[in-house]
C-alpha cells in the first residue's frame, strides 16, 4: 500500500517532519486541568516509525518519555476485550459521541451506557472490567506487563506525579463514575477505578516505546500477534472512528489511518499491515488531540500514500 519508500527517504522523511514542526507557527495549547501537565514546555516534537519489515525511524526527541494519558485507553481496551469478549458491549458502545472526551450529557439520555471505550466515561467504565475483583495493585501490573512485553522495553514506569495530580482536580472524572455507578455501570466504587485509571494515564513512554508497543495492532510484525486478529480489526475500527473524540472525522480526512491521542499530545497510529506510528508534542487543538503531531502524521500520510481510503 501507498509508495515504496527506501529507509533512507522515511528517515528524510522524518527527519522533514520533525523540522516543519519546529518551524511553522502554533504550538497550541497544553492541558492546563491537570496540573502537573500545565508545566510541560508545548515547543517539543517527536516521531516515531516501525515498519513491518522491522525497520524504525526516529526523530526529534523521540527518547523522551512523556505522559500517555488516554493513549492507555486502547490497552485497557485491548485487556478488557480479552477479559469479557464481545460481553464487553453490554457495558460501552462503539459509536462516535461527537463530544468533548469527558462530556457526561449522552450518559443520562443513554442510561449509563457511554458512546464509546475512549471518552473518559467508556475508559472508566473498561478499567472496572479489567479491574474486576482483582487489587488495582494487579492490575496496573497488567497494564504494565502488556506495555512492556508489546514494546519489548521493560523500562516504561508510571509518573506517581502524575496521577496524584490528576486525582487531586479530578472532579469531573469523579462525577462521570458517581453516575456510571447510579446506573450499575461500576462494579467497584469510584474510588478504587478512578485511582487505576489515574494511573495507568500517568504512565510514561516515550514515541520510540510507544510506535513499538503499537506493533501488535499492525499485523504483518512477526511475534507481535499479543491478541487475535479479529481483535485488531476491531480496535483499529473504534481508533478510526472515536480515537480523536469530536475531532475524529477531521483527523480521518487528513490522516486517513487509525490513530489515538491523549492530552498529554501524544498519538499512537497503526496503517494496517504496514507500519506503528507515534509523535508526541505537548500543545494541543481545540479538541484536546496534539496540533502539530496531528499536522506531523497529515504529512506522513500525504508522502507516503498511507490513507487506508486512498
Ligand atoms: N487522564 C485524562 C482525563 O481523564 C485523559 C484525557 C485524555 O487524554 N484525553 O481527563
Amino acid at each position: 500500500m501507498g509508495k515504496t519508500l527506501t529507509p533512507e527517504q522515511l528517515q528524510a522523511l522524518v527527519e522533514r517532519l520533525d523540522r516543519e514542526a519546529r518551524q511553522a507557527g502554533e504550538w497550541g495549547q497544553v492541558a492546563s486541568y491537570i496540573p502537573e501537565l500545565a508545566c510541560v514546555d508545548p515547543r517539543q516534537f517527536a516521531i516515531s516509525v516501525c515498519t513491518v519489515d522491522g525497520q524504525e525511524f526516529h526523530a526529534g526527541d523521540a527518547g523522551k518519555a512523556f505522559s500517555i494519558q488516554s493513549v492507555s485507553k486502547v490497552f485497557t481496551l485491548a485487556l478488557a476485550l480479552g477479559r469479557h469478549g464481545d460481553g464487553l458491549w453490554q457495558r460501552v458502545g462503539r459509536e462516535p459521541s461527537g463530544r468533548a472526551f469527558n462530556s457526561i450529557v449522552q450518559l443520562e439520555v443513554e442510561d449509563g451506557i457511554p458512546r464509546n471505550p475512549f471518552i473518559n466515561a467508556g475508559a472508566i467504565v473498561t478499567t472496572d472490567a479489567v479491574l474486576g475483583c482483582n487489587a488495582p495493585r494487579d492490575t496496573l501490573g497488567e497494564i504494565l506487563r502488556f506495555l512492556r512485553e508489546a514494546s519489548g522495553d521493560e523500562d516504561i514506569h508510571i509518573n506517581e506525579q502524575v496521577a496524584r495530580s490528576e486525582h487531586a482536580t479530578g472532579d469531573r472524572n469523579f462525577s462521570l463514575a458517581y453516575f456510571l455507578r447510579s446506573c450499575g455501570n461500576l462494579t467497584n466504587d469510584c474510588d478504587r477505578v478512578l485511582g487505576t485509571y489515574f494511573h495507568h494515564c500517568a504512565i510514561e513512554m516515550s514515541t520510540a516505546q510507544l510506535a513499538r508497543a503499537t506493533r501488535f495492532l499492525c499485523g504483518g510484525f512477526e511475534g507481535q500477534r499479543m491478541i487475535g486478529l479479529e481483535r485488531v480489526r476491531a480496535i483499529n475500527a473504534l481508533m478510526m472512528t472515536c480515537g480523536h473524540y469530536d475531532g475524529s472525522g477531521d483527523f480521518a480526512y487528513r490522516v486517513g489511518f487509525p490513530g489515538k491521542s491523549g492530552v498529554g499530545g501524544g498519538i499512537m497510529a497503526v496503517v494496517p499491515n504496514v507500519a506503528s506510528i507515534a509523535v508526541w508534542s505537548p500543545g494541543l487543538d481545540r479538541y484536546g488531540n496534539s496540533l502539530k503531531g496531528t499536522a506531523a502524521l497529515e504529512g506522513l500520510s500525504k508522502a507516503t500514500g498511507w490513507s487506508v481510503f486512498a
